[in-house]
């Protein structure tokens, strides 16, 4: 028999036991369910109950909502909760500055169009990302520049954006993947050593740390989303931070239909503009969010840290790491990597077919998105052939090549954050199944 088969039937015998003391194995108490089959081949489910449902909706938020109503203010330039909400959040990240605006892309949209992104001006991005990160380039007729992926961490590889830099580069455009810290100390050391903004997409890390430092807050600005499925949510909604007195007032004009003032003898900034302005619904239900939101953050950090833990003790399962500067992550998800490898070769769409059967939500995550049509496409795009030029075009569809993202694309594995609201026992059963669809991944290719 071989080492890895050795170490499944070791692991298998451990959970039996229920012991969990040797080889830092954590002490979990294992129930029947270990020696159970999985519930694809008719076992009982490894996680029976539900995980929290989202968004939460309580009494001080229905309160909020209807005071708004009745309030007849019902936009940012009659009411007050916009305002106040950014007041807020201001102090809660610690930023000079924070505008609300009315998404995440909103956010990024604002950003590029305060620094005047337009046709023939190049920004950094990865290219694991949602899609926004791509659009707010393109709709400015920028370039977006991919960089691949640090597979350990699911983030930039902070050590390919050099390369990536060119005399048109006006903005490096970081995401924090998942609600954890990018690479910031290299990111925000290219920055500078080139003099090109940093405009971190912190849509999915409200409330992250670097250092000790909020996230979005350390590069130029930083954009953060509350769209439905987000860690603080109003449904639609966004906001952009800031220490820089000047960007901001650029982006409120920016938002604000290229409008400064109210008076009319000096109604306009020299900047472009559209509206992109929250509502005061928006801005009451995110400060009585917020009430709940800084004890959610520790209770997903807290989870995380239990259910990595947990999951890093199994072969072939890898946690997404964090960087040393990450002193908290906000945990919008919790990736991590399958190497089929150690589970008998059994294709991860099984995987997460099995896991789902057992009662864990999970996707396979982003595609790739250097590959999709939508992309590549842009190399025809008739805007873009007159802007660059053909051959600039087709080499920047040749350049687009990521293979260590290709590699984490068929790897990944995320869980939502709403499940790190769960209970630690809701963690252990998330790894007990985990060791059950190990323990029987033989079984579970053949069906
Ligand atoms: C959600 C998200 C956005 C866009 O935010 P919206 O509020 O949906 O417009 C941008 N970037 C990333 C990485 C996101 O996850």
């Amino acid at each position: 028999m071989n080492e890895k088969l050795d170490r499944r039937n070791f692991i298998g015998t451990l959970s039996i036991a229920g012991t969990g003391l040797a080889i830092g194995i954590p002490k979990v108490t294992f129930g029947r369910i270990t020696d159970a089959k999985p519930a694809l081949l008719g076992g009982p489910k490894a996680h029976p109950t539900n995980f929290p449902a989202w968004p939460i909706v309580k009494k001080p938020d229905e309160n909020a909502l209807l005071e708004a109503l009745r309030s007849k203010k019902w936009g940012r330039l009659n009411g007050k909760a916009v305002a106040n909400f950014e007041d807020a959040y201001k102090n809660m990240s610690g930023a000079k500055h924070c505008l609300g605006v009315s998404s995440g892309t909103s956010a990024l949209y604002t950003a590029m169009g305060a620094l005047d992104i337009g046709p023939g001006d190049e920004v950094i991005i990865p290219v694991y990302t949602f899609v926004a990160t791509y659009n707010v380039v393109v709709l400015n007729y920028g370039l977006p520049r991919f960089v691949d992926t640090d597979i350990e961490s699911f983030q930039i590889d902070a050590n390919q954006i050099e390369k990536a830099i060119t005399p048109q580069t006006k903005v490096i455009m970081p995401v924090h993947i998942g609600g954890s810290p990018a690479d910031l100390d290299t990111i925000l050391g290219l920055g500078n050593k080139h003099n090109i903004p940093i405009v971190e997409d912190a849509c999915q890390a409200p409330m992250a740390e670097w250092q000790g430092k909020k996230v979005g807050t350390l590069g130029l600005t930083g954009a953060i989303s509350f769209q439905s499925s987000k860690n603080l949510t109003s449904g639609e909604g966004g906001a952009l931070l800031t220490n820089d007195e000047k960007f901001a007032e650029s982006c409120y004009n920016f938002h604000n239909q290229g409008r400064h003032t109210s008076d009319p003898n000096d109604l306009y900034a020299p900047t472009r503009g559209t509206n992109l302005r929250l509502t005061e619904f928006q801005g009451s239900l995110l400060l009585a969010q917020m009430e709940r939101f800084p004890q959610q953050v520790n209770h997903r950090w807290e989870n995380a840290a239990y259910l990595t833990s947990l999951l890093k003790e199994i072969p072939g399962i890898h946690p997404a790491k964090l960087y040393e500067g990450v002193t908290k992550s906000a945990y919008h998800l919790y990736m991590f990597r399958y190497d089929k490898r150690e589970f008998q070769d059994m294709d991860r769409n099984k995987f997460l077919k099995a896991l789902v059967a057992e009662g864990i939500p999970c996707s396979g995550g982003y595609g790739m998105l250097n590959k999709e049509k939508y992309v590549t496409d842009l190399a025809k795009n008739k805007h873009y052939l007159k802007v660059y030029g053909e051959k600039t075009m087709n080499d920047w569809l040749e350049q687009n090549h990521c293979p260590q993202n290709d590699q984490l694309c068929e790897e990944a594995v995320w869980f939502s954050q709403t499940m790190l609201l769960g209970s630690r026992q809701d963690m252990e059963q998330i790894a007990q199944a985990i060791q059950k669809i190990r323990k029987y991944s033989g079984d579970l290719k053949k069906v």
